[in-house]
């Protein structure tokens, strides 16, 4: 630090009051946590001055046999600890790793069978017409995936995003009633739209899917299935999502980032049956820029801790301490979506539950000591800036060492804070008398007394 301190003290000082930060401050963010000293030191090094575009054994550069070494072991790892055909550890975020995804399905899938009609060895090989004919029949296809205000991510066919313009997206949400998803309305769905790909996995859904059943829905189908599972992918590393709950053993593809629940460097992976391994291999340089070759040597390191049986106790704690945490704030009153969680994370109502919207409920406990997110409850009345929800997390606590007890504490403090937050009235304007949506009340005394507990 002293280096730094030397060159740029600004940052040096901001490292140290980050540090302050996640130290002093409870983090419940669900895609939070905190990696360990070996993989932040394993990240920071001059492994970030190489270039080594391509993949293990396949460069476009010279000197890259220590990159080789560190990629290849990064991937051994990681197909070790899922159990995978094959792995691609380059993408440098999970976005990221969702697009080489998409492209290698439709490599697979729409390009190849293209191109062995033609007899052509590769895309090069067509003349200009052939390419735009192939072009055009890369286009449009259909992906159905998790509505975004189910719980879905941006990168799973958001008009805004580049998967809403590569691809005619489709959503199914949870149902209304139950706020959980049903595989038989999926299925009915899936039968109508036909997608090439069918895609799981969440960023804001608070139980376990089955993907059995979805491998079943995509084959009746004739879709890829394609699992995003960025955030419950330490859950799979950890052995609690097992059997039909194991997304790798019954996806074609799997998506994930490596610093949520898995607790690596911020990054992303794909992992993937065989028929697709040699094109996700291409995804650097033809979605990605260089690898990361800092990045990839981390990700090895928490690969490895991730094989440990402390992590496997990890994950389950992660599991016990969402529930223990989702039971304390229903036993409050707080109104829990869905009733409660199968996994590490769950939603909390506090329109319905404290008449306050999520980003007034976001700024008083952040003033209190606790930093979450707000978020879309499902149909969420108040849109995706102010919210109805909050999402909580238990992966960085439970990586701290905290457990049942404290999640009752921590519920209880919740209760505390929320229940005396009180919309502000506005002052001036049309709107004048009526609640804000922004400015909110909450007394010295409570956030003091939060802030002690
Ligand atoms: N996929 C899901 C399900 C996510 O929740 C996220 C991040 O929140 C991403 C992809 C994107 O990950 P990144 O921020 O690393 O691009």
């Amino acid at each position: 630090l002293d280096q730094v301190s030397q060159t740029m003290p600004v940052v040096a000082e901001t490292i140290v009051r980050e540090y302050r930060d996640q130290s002093r401050n409870l983090k419940l963010i669900a895609s939070e946590n905190y990696s360990s000293l070996a993989t932040q030191l394993a990240h920071g090094n001059l492994f970030t001055d190489k270039y080594a575009e391509g993949f293990t054994g396949h460069r476009f550069y010279a000197g890259c046999g220590n990159v080789d070494t560190i990629e290849a072991e990064a991937c051994r790892l990681a197909c070790e600890l899922f159990d995978a055909d094959h792995a691609f550890v380059q993408p440098h975020s999970g976005a990221d790793a969702n697009l080489v995804a998409f492209l290698a399905i439709l490599a697979a899938r729409v390009q190849a069978p293209e191109l062995a009609k033609r007899e052509a060895k590769s895309v090069m090989a067509l003349d200009e017409e052939a390419w735009r004919d192939l072009r055009a029949k890369s286009q449009n296809h259909r992906l159905l995936g998790l509505d975004l205000y189910s719980g879905g991510h941006l990168t799973h066919g958001y008009r805004l995003n580049i998967s809403g313009l590569l691809f005619e997206a489709h959503s199914y949400s949870v149902s209304p009633e139950t706020g959980e998803l049903d595989l038989d309305a999926i299925a009915a769905q899936a039968r109508e739209v036909k997608p090439l790909i069918l895609l799981a996995g969440y960023s804001a859904y608070p139980r376990k899917i089955n993907f059995a059943k979805m491998r079943e829905i995509a084959d009746e189908v004739g879709a890829v299935l394609m699992v995003d599972m960025a955030h419950f992918a330490g859950l799979v590393a950890g052995k609690v999502f097992t059997g039909d709950y194991n997304p790798v053993a019954h996806a074609h593809i799997c998506t994930s980032t490596t610093h949520k629940t898995l607790r690596g460097p911020r990054g992303g992976i794909v992992l993937c049956k065989d028929e697709f391994a040699e094109y996700v291999d291409k995804g650097c340089p033809m979605v990605l820029g260089g690898p990361l070759a800092h990045v990839m040597a981390a990700k090895a390191v928490a690969f490895k801790e991730a094989l440990s049986p402390e992590f496997q106790t990890y994950a389950q704690h992660v599991v016990d301490n969402a529930d223990a945490l989702a039971n304390a704030c229903s036993e409050l009153g707080m109104p829990v979506v869905s009733g409660g969680t199968d996994n590490h994370l769950m939603l909390i109502d506090v329109a319905k539950g404290f008449n306050i919207n999520g980003r007034q409920a976001e700024t008083a406990l952040r003033s209190c000591g606790i930093t979450l997110n707000r978020n879309t409850v499902p149909f969420d009345p108040n849109g995706p800036w102010y919210t109805s929800g909050l999402r909580l997390g238990t992966p960085a606590v439970t990586s701290l060492g905290m457990g049942v007890a404290e999640m009752k504490e921590i519920a209880a403090i919740l209760h505390l804070v929320l229940s005396n937050t009180k919309a502000a009235l506005k002052t001036k304007g049309k709107a004048k008398g009526q609640p804000s949506q922004v400015k909110y009340e909450l007394d010295q005394a409570v956030i003091d007394q939060a802030q002690q507990r």
